[in-house]
C-alpha cells in the first residue's frame, strides 16, 4: 500500500503553493519575488553576533515563546498595546493563523483575484470553503461586492499584488461599514505606499492588519511577520500558533531591522525613486500599459516591436529575460494576469540590465 493513500481526502488532491523561482548560480538578476534589493541594516548582523557569540550556546534554549521583546518593539513602533501584536514565522505563519481560526466549510475566507495566491492554498489544507471576487481590468476595488460576501473572513491585499494597485482607507471603511466579518487587509507592500490601514484599527474591532520584514526590512530569509489587532483577535491568533513559531535568531533579528528606522526610511525612499523611475519608463518611453504600483514591484503589460500585446507577447519577454538571465514573473494562469509581468523593483543597475534586455527583446526577430 502506499502510505500516502492515508493522507485526508482533501490533502491528497491539495495544490501546493508555488513559489518564485530561488536560483541558486551565479549571474542572475533576479526581480520576481520581490525582495529587497538593498541589505537588511547593519544592526541586523550585529545582533545575530551577538546572540550566537563564540559557541552559538544561547541556542540550546527555546526562544521566548511570545516574541515577548518583539511585540513590544512592534507595538510602540506602531502606537499600540503589546496585546494588539502576535508575532509570525513570516506573515505567511500570520494568515495560516487566521485561516486555522476563522474558516471551515462552513465559514469561508474570501479574498480577491489576482491576489496573493497563498490564499486558496490555505483555504484547501484546512479543507474550507473560499469565495473569490475578481477585479476587472481596472483593478478598482469591488468594494460593493466585498461588503455584500458572507465569509467569515476576507482578506485584502493592499497595495495588492501583482498589481501594485493600494486601495485607501476611506474605501477599506466603508468595506467594515457594511462586511460583518473580520477585515484582514494583508499590507506586505504597505511601506511603500502612500496609506495604510493602521489608524483604522482603534475604531474598528472587526480590522486585522497584516505586516511582514520581508520586503522593506530586507529580511525574507529569517522569516519574521506580524498582526495587528484588537486584543481579543491577538489572543484568538495566540491560542492556534505554534508555542515557539519564532525563532532565537529571528527574533533578534527582528528588533535590530526595526530599530533602525532612518535605514529602513532611506531603503524605502530609493525604491520608491527606483519604482517611480522606471515605470514611468515602462509607461512613458515605452509607451506600455503599466498599473500605478504603491510597491515594490511594476506590473506592466509588454508590447512587441509590432506594436501587439498578449500573453504570447509577455510570455516571449519572460523567456527572453530569462534566456538572458534576467528573472522576472510570469502569471499564466488567469486572462487579467496573462498579458504582463510583474518586476521586482531592484537596484539602479539590475534595473538598467532589464531595460537592456527589453531593448534587446524588442530588437530581436522573431518578436511573438
Ligand atoms: N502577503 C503578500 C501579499 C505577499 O506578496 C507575501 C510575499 N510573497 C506575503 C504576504 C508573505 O510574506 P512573508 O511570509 O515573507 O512575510
Amino acid at each position: 500500500m502506499n502510505p500516502s493513500s492515508l493522507a485526508l481526502p482533501h490533502v491528497a488532491k491539495l495544490h501546493a503553493y508555488t513559489p518564485g523561482l530561488q536560483p541558486t548560480g551565479p549571474g542572475w538578476v533576479k526581480l520576481n519575488t520581490n525582495e529587497c534589493p538593498y541589505p537588511p541594516s547593519p544592526r541586523v548582523a550585529e545582533a545575530l553576533r551577538r546572540e550566537i557569540r563564540e559557541d552559538g550556546a544561547s541556542l540550546r534554549l527555546y526562544p521566548n515563546p511570545k516574541s515577548s521583546s518583539l511585540r513590544a518593539t512592534v507595538a510602540k513602533l506602531h502606537g499600540l498595546r503589546e496585546e494588539s501584536v502576535v508575532i509570525g514565522n513570516g506573515s505567511d505563519d500570520i494568515l495560516n493563523l487566521l485561516v486555522r481560526a476563522f474558516c471551515t466549510s462552513d465559514a469561508a475566507v474570501g479574498f480577491t483575484f489576482p491576489s496573493y495566491s497563498l490564499y486558496p492554498v490555505l483555504v484547501e489544507i484546512q479543507d474550507g470553503r473560499s469565495e473569490v471576487i475578481e477585479f476587472d481590468r481596472s483593478m478598482k476595488l469591488p468594494l460593493d461586492r466585498i461588503a455584500a460576501s458572507t465569509a467569515r473572513a476576507f482578506f485584502l491585499t493592499s497595495p495588492n499584488a501583482p498589481t501594485g494597485v493600494g486601495f485607501a482607507n476611506v474605501e477599506i471603511e466603508q468595506i467594515l461599514a457594511r462586511f460583518n466579518g473580520l477585515l484582514v487587509v494583508d499590507e506586505a507592500y504597505a511601506p511603500f505606499a502612500s496609506e495604510n490601514a493602521v489608524p483604522l484599527l482603534a475604531r474598528h474591532p472587526r480590522l486585522v492588519v497584516v505586516r511582514t520584514l520581508s520586503k522593506a526590512n530586507a529580511l525574507a530569509g529569517i522569516r519574521v511577520g506580524y498582526a495587528l489587532a484588537h486584543a481579543e483577535v491577538i489572543d484568538v491568533l495566540d491560542r492556534v500558533r505554534d508555542s515557539y513559531n519564532v525563532s532565537r535568531l529571528s527574533q533578534v533579528a527582528a528588533i535590530a531591522a526595526l530599530g533602525d528606522a532612518d535605514y529602513h526610511a532611506a531603503v524605502v525612499t530609493k525604491i520608491k525613486a527606483t519604482r517611480e523611475a522606471h515605470a514611468n519608463e515602462f509607461a512613458t518611453r515605452r509607451g506600455w500599459f503599466t498599473y500605478p504600483s504603491q510597491a515594490n514591484f511594476i506590473f506592466t503589460e509588454p508590447k512587441n516591436n509590432r506594436g501587439e500585446t498578449g500573453p504570447a507577447v509577455a510570455k516571449s519577454a519572460y523567456d527572453f529575460l530569462f534566456s538572458r538571465k534576467v528573472l522576472v514573473r510570469y502569471f499564466a494562469s488567469h486572462a487579467l494576469t496573462a498579458s504582463f509581468l510583474r518586476i521586482s523593483v531592484g537596484t539602479d543597475d539590475e534595473m538598467l540590465v532589464l531595460q537592456n534586455s527589453l531593448d534587446a527583446w524588442l530588437k530581436a526577430p522573431p518578436n511573438a
